[in-house]
């Protein structure tokens, strides 16, 4: 996930759009849960506004990628659709950012070291920060039985027959 110096270094001041998807794990996104599965199994979709004024580039990114959990109560799959968003500026002038960077950012592109601007390790982060710590299949998932460990959202077991009997 590159944007080219080539290609904005040279742009009229304004704003610009690019698009990019992307597998996960190609962005530094490798995570796996414990039966060693990985998280993000689908593309990651990141739109990137990116304005250009006086030599400082605002890059606003908006990532999203639908990612596979185990649900907390009954461990079955569970999808959820993680996003976020992260704002950075950039600058290919030394004096700009000096002046900037009190209030915001800014990062300093060197333009004899660099010939693009690299997303990848945002959009990790900015993903990474989304993750939910308790995931759940759905709402009112009954979870497995603590005695036989059936999945109660299947069928009920004896041992949850018994419980409703004795709640009754
Ligand atoms: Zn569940
Ligand atoms: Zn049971």
């Amino acid at each position: 996930m590159k944007i080219k110096l080539e290609k904005i270094l040279n742009l009229d001041d304004g704003e610009y759009r690019f698009h990019f998807e992307t597998a996960a794990r190609d962005i530094g996104l490798g995570l796996t849960d414990y039966e060693g599965h990985e998280v993000f199994d689908r593309p990651v979709v990141t739109d990137v506004v990116l304005n250009k004024t006086s030599h400082i580039y605002y890059v606003k990114l908006y990532a999203a990628s639908d990612a596979r959990f185990l649900c907390d109560r009954c461990l079955e799959d569970a999808r959820h659709t993680i996003t976020g968003e992260f704002q950075v500026a950039y600058t290919d002038l030394k004096s700009n950012r000096e002046v900037y960077d009190s209030e915001s950012e800014v990062r300093l592109i060197e333009i004899h070291k660099a010939n693009e601007i690299t997303l990848d390790k945002d959009v990790c982060d900015t993903l990474m920060l989304e993750i939910p710590t308790k995931v759940l299949c759905k709402e009112d998932c009954k979870g497995l039985c603590v005695q036989c460990g059936a999945n109660l959202n299947e069928a009920l077991c004896e041992h949850a027959v018994m419980q409703m009997n004795a709640n009754n």
